[in-house]
């Protein structure tokens, strides 16, 4: 008896086999059809992903897995893995050698290295730097013994002293068990996504956008959906547009108002529309509100919308100029919050409590974030007050630190390397941030008269792009 069923189990493992092997001789069959309708998409102008397509595809699919009773949220989840490399698989090698804003980053160091003064336009990081106070709180927090191990969602006082700051500035109602300390805002998108997301779930973007969030997509196993704005819709996004990309595999929508890179803010009309988008999806909504400080006019929360689909982020690094601090929250229902708490125990155990006293510390502090929205519009101004001049174009900043304008340029990212190499200026091309061949992100990192100086250095070089393109054609090679 005992000998049959060990018997049973080999004949099963057997088959367990060669279906398997049989599975991968499918999805080899498969890569192949893919590489044919690529090709004959590449003669046809048709682009890579074509949602209608893929949605009538994974409806057949999770059909037919219904039909078979076998676990739906599985297929959904394989399903979006082999779409991703299917689309992958179709798009142009040549976009992923282009040079990036670290290339253009390492040349800017070496310059330095070798004594020549970089006028800094590329990092979002400003130079004004952290308020004395704060730095003399986070000495004196370590010296009153600040200096264990702490909670993993953070200080109790902080958490308290977040929620009731944004109950008084906003109106909204948070509990401090809603709110989680993380390193940085840029941990804080990685926990965000970790807490909601799982292999082979989609993240919808809208771009342009801070790379992050699709690297963080594709480092959890997810996808980025990518909902692509234009300057010439003043880069408003459009949540019926966003709907059409969506399927039922994506569940988080990402937002970032005041944005980066191009510094536009939705209203409130808009941001409610998208927030209710990820409820009718049972998805939720990230909001990434790091430059809520330099809105020149009033913030916008999607906290207001009361949904509890709802995560807003935020960081101390731009307010108050503490970007070395590393110390930014996440505001979730509970059981993001939870979730991103034992995420970060398991990654960190804390955020140095130290940080965190010096955090509490520039809460107190609103002046400090009013003066540093300032020194941004006043940059934002000189940076547009120039481009007038280039004839680039671009839309007015509402807010942020960043000004993305369209240069008079075929490859930014060729202009804006001969910028650096040529005249000390570092901009980010606007590749990094989406397909933009021909826009710069200008950040207003530095002083205004470093900024200034950059943009006449800028004007310059765009003069000097123009006369060798006007001199003739460029010599036909081969
Ligand atoms: N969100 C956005 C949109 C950003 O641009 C940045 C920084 N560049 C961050 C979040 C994160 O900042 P930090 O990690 O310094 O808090």
């Amino acid at each position: 008896m005992e000998l049959g069923l060990t018997e049973e189990l080999s004949r099963q493992r057997e088959r367990a086999r060669e279906l398997t092997v049989r599975l991968v001789e499918l999805l080899a069959e498969r890569e192949k059809v893919v590489a044919d309708i690529a090709r004959l998409k590449a003669e046809l102008g048709v682009p890579e992903f074509v949602p209608e397509v893929e949605r009538e595809l994974r409806a057949v699919a999770l059909k037919r897995a219904v039909d078979l009773g076998i676990d739906q949220d599985l297929i959904r989840r394989v399903l979006t893995l082999i779409l991703k490399s299917s689309v992958r698989a179709q798009e142009n090698p040549s976009n992923s050698n282009r040079v990036t804003h670290m290339d253009l980053m390492r040349v800017a160091k070496r310059m330095e290295r070798n004594g020549m003064e970089v006028v800094h336009m590329e990092v979002g990081e400003p130079t004004l730097g952290a308020p004395a106070a704060v730095a003399r709180e986070l000495s004196d927090a370590a010296l009153r013994g600040y200096a264990f191990y702490g909670e993993a969602a953070g200080l109790p006082e902080l958490r308290a002293a977040i929620a009731e700051d944004l109950m008084e500035r906003f109106g909204v109602d948070v509990r401090p068990e809603n709110v989680v300390v993380t390193q940085g805002g840029r941990l804080g998108v990685y926990l965000a996504m970790a807490s909601i997301l799982s292999v082979g779930e989609e993240v919808a973007v809208i771009d342009p956008s801070w790379p992050h969030y699709k690297q963080m997509a594709d480092y959890l196993g997810c996808r980025s959906v990518i909902h692509k704005t234009s300057l010439e819709g003043a880069w408003v996004p459009d949540p019926a547009e966003m709907e059409r990309l969506m399927s039922d595999a994506t569940k988080l929508l990402v937002l970032n108002y005041p944005n980066n890179p191009t510094g536009v803010v939705i209203g409130e009309k808009l941001m409610r529309e998208f927030v209710e988008l990820a409820e009718r999806a049972g998805a939720y909504l990230l909001s990434d509100e790091v430059y809520m400080d330099y809105s020149f006019g009033e913030h916008e929360t999607a906290l207001a919308t009361n949904s509890e689909r709802v995560v807003m982020l935020m960081s101390f690094s731009k307010s108050w100029g503490m970007t070395g601090y590393r110390i930014g929250y996440l505001v979730a229902p509970k059981e993001i919050a939870d979730r991103a708490t034992r995420i970060q125990g398991s990654l960190l155990t804390c955020v140095p409590e130290f940080v965190q006293v010096a955090a509490l510390k520039a809460l107190t502090d609103r002046e400090t974030p009013k003066r540093y929205r300032e020194h941004m519009r006043r940059g934002a101004e000189i940076i547009c007050s120039h481009l007038d001049r280039m004839g680039a174009r671009y839309v007015s900043p509402a807010g942020g630190m960043y000004v993305f304008p369209e240069l008079p340029v075929e490859d930014a990212t060729e202009f804006a390397l001969k910028l650096l190499k040529d005249r000390g200026v570092a901009v980010a091309p606007g590749s990094v941030f989406g397909n933009y061949q021909r826009h710069v992100r200008l950040s207003i990192s530095d002083s205004l008269e470093k900024v200034e100086k950059g943009m006449r250095a800028i004007g310059e070089e765009l003069r000097a792009w123009q006369t060798v393109t006007d001199r003739g054609n460029p010599p036909v090679i081969g």
